[in-house]
């Protein structure tokens, strides 16, 4: 395993843990004091969400590159299905085509995927699963031409009625292995995988080379909110080393980044503490 006591090289920050994921929350800053913040600090790398690019997909990827980092993902693709997809389906294709153009244009090394949940009326993850994969094999050619890779991430099961009929690392294999194309990929997140005894045992399945990232935040004992509590690493009950152990054992020797959707605590908080704070905890606990 990766020691990390002395190295943040491979830290990442996805963006959301300054609260940029969701309107009028956190800080505020612009891609630019959030490139020049990270590379003050030796961050490796960033994950951007769409809402913060816009338009400017090209020059955020070319300024963040200029001041040494790589942008390791972009958030994300519309929900495919489930209650809160885009209606109707032909919405659902043109806004993940949008988002993987995005990606492409930023140069970002994986579009992140939630892939929403079940089918109204369908009663079915099965069925529901099955129409994520026909929309994921059909985007798939849409990325490798972009340069990069569709990272289905599993979300933990308490998202599986609105936000995620993918709920198991199991299930996110098995679609990867059924639509058998290079730019589909998984995300593995501690938030979502970190009760399961059998995640080392799937990603060996999977291999290190279809790992697309390591999501990095703690699952706090008392969480206020399943979406927005989530905790700083160390804070909670998550065997991080364990978890790492599980993923780097498949192979994977790519970005660590932290994610934290935190309304009321770390989102409040000065964006310059958060970053030293991520940095000191992942030497320390990751
Ligand atoms: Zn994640």
């Amino acid at each position: 395993m990766r020691d990390f006591s002395a190295d943040h090289s491979a830290l990442a920050l996805n963006t959301a843990t300054l609260g940029h994921n969701v309107d009028g929350q956190g800080a505020g800053w612009s891609p630019e004091q959030v490139i020049d913040a990270c590379a003050d600090r030796g961050y490796g790398a960033i994950a951007f969400w769409r809402r913060e690019i816009g338009s400017r997909a090209h020059k955020v990827g070319e300024r963040t590159r200029a001041a040494g980092l790589e942008v390791c993902g972009l958030c994300r693709a519309p929900f495919l299905v489930g209650p809160l997809a885009p209606k109707p389906r032909s919405a659902v294709v043109d806004d993940f085509h949008a988002s993987i153009d995005m990606a492409a244009e930023l140069g970002a090394a994986c579009l992140t995927i939630c892939v929403g949940g079940v089918v109204a009326g369908s009663h079915s993850m099965r069925e529901s699963l099955k129409l994520v994969a026909e929309l994921v094999a059909e985007a798939a050619p849409r990325a490798a031409a972009g340069g990069l890779t569709l990272a289905l991430e599993p979300l933990n099961p308490v998202y599986g009625g609105n936000r995620s009929c993918l709920v198991t690392t199991r299930d996110a294999v098995d679609m990867v292995e059924a639509i058998g194309h290079p730019a589909v990929t998984v995300a593995v997140d501690v938030y979502h995988v970190w009760w399961d005894l059998g995640l080392s045992e799937q990603l060996r399945r999977l291999g290190g080379h279809r790992i697309a990232g390591y999501h990095l935040c703690d699952w706090l004992a008392d969480t206020t909110d399943v979406l927005l509590d989530r905790g700083m690493m160390g804070d909670g009950v998550a065997d991080l080393k364990h978890i790492r152990e599980a993923v780097e054992g498949a192979g994977y020797r790519g970005y660590c980044e932290v994610e934290i959707f935190s309304s009321n605590n770390w989102w409040k908080c000065d964006p310059n503490e958060v970053l030293d704070v991520c940095i000191e905890r992942f030497k320390s606990v990751c």
